[in-house]
């Protein structure tokens, strides 16, 4: 029998892409044997002001995974105009990949706190997995009212379409795009934080000085 398509989305703004995120997909993929990571950056923030263009931000993605063939960039939400919401995408995906499709959206344990504000948060399992990535130390966040089950085991959970979710711990790489951003303003160095390519670009077209 044929192995259905695993599809793992990690979605974000990626405003700039940061180690954070790539040492932590390249670890999910690692640690749950996926063979690629979906890096998804969010069209139209409409939760987030002041956000870099969808053009930069793609284009500081393109960079940072041209040297990582298990990370993959997919644009379709900057395609798109208007909010973004994650549960059209994921009904995109499903319509795109069928039903047997092992989808999984992968969140941080701050975004699975408030994932009751999303649009229409509880088709999100109807049509997708969900992969909490707790830090190492943090603490658990109590997720026992989605309607979703628990699975723990790797391999149960990669045959799952949907309707499941799995928690994560990874060791936590302590940065984030805000602090980027801040120290670029501040002109402090940011080279073990972000690949130099991207450092490169930032200075290029003159990103997160504060004058644009
Ligand atoms: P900002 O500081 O602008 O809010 P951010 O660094 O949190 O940005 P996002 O693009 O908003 O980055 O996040 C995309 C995803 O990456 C989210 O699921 C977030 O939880 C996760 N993430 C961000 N930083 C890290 C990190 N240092 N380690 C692991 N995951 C991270």
């Amino acid at each position: 029998m044929q192995t259905p398509i695993q599809y793992v989305v990690f979605g974000g703004t990626f405003d700039p892409v940061h180690n954070g995120h790539l040492i932590t997909a390249r670890a999910l993929a690692d640690k749950l044997g996926y063979d690629c990571v979906n890096l998804m950056p969010c069209g139209d923030a409409y939760h987030k002001a002041g956000v870099s263009s969808a053009l930069h931000r793609l284009a500081m993605l393109n960079l940072a995974l041209a040297e990582d063939s298990k990370l993959i960039l997919d644009a379709q939400e900057t395609e798109r105009s208007g909010a973004t919401y994650t549960v059209d995408t994921l009904l995109k995906l499903r319509q795109q990949l069928g039903d047997n499709a092992h989808i999984a959206w992968v969140m941080g344990a701050d975004a699975a706190e408030t994932v009751q504000k999303w649009h229409n948060w509880q088709t999100l399992f109807q049509l997708a997995n969900v992969i909490v990535v707790a830090r190492d130390n943090e603490v658990p966040v109590d997720l026992s009212h989605w309607p979703a089950k628990c699975v723990t085991e790797s391999i149960e959970f990669k045959k799952q379409p949907a309707g499941c979710y799995m928690l994560l711990a990874l060791e936590p790489v302590a940065v984030s795009s805000t602090q980027i951003r801040l120290k670029i303003k501040n002109q402090e160095t940011v080279e073990n934080h972000v690949p130099q390519s991207v450092i490169d670009y930032i200075e290029q077209h003159g990103l997160y000085r504060g004058e644009n």
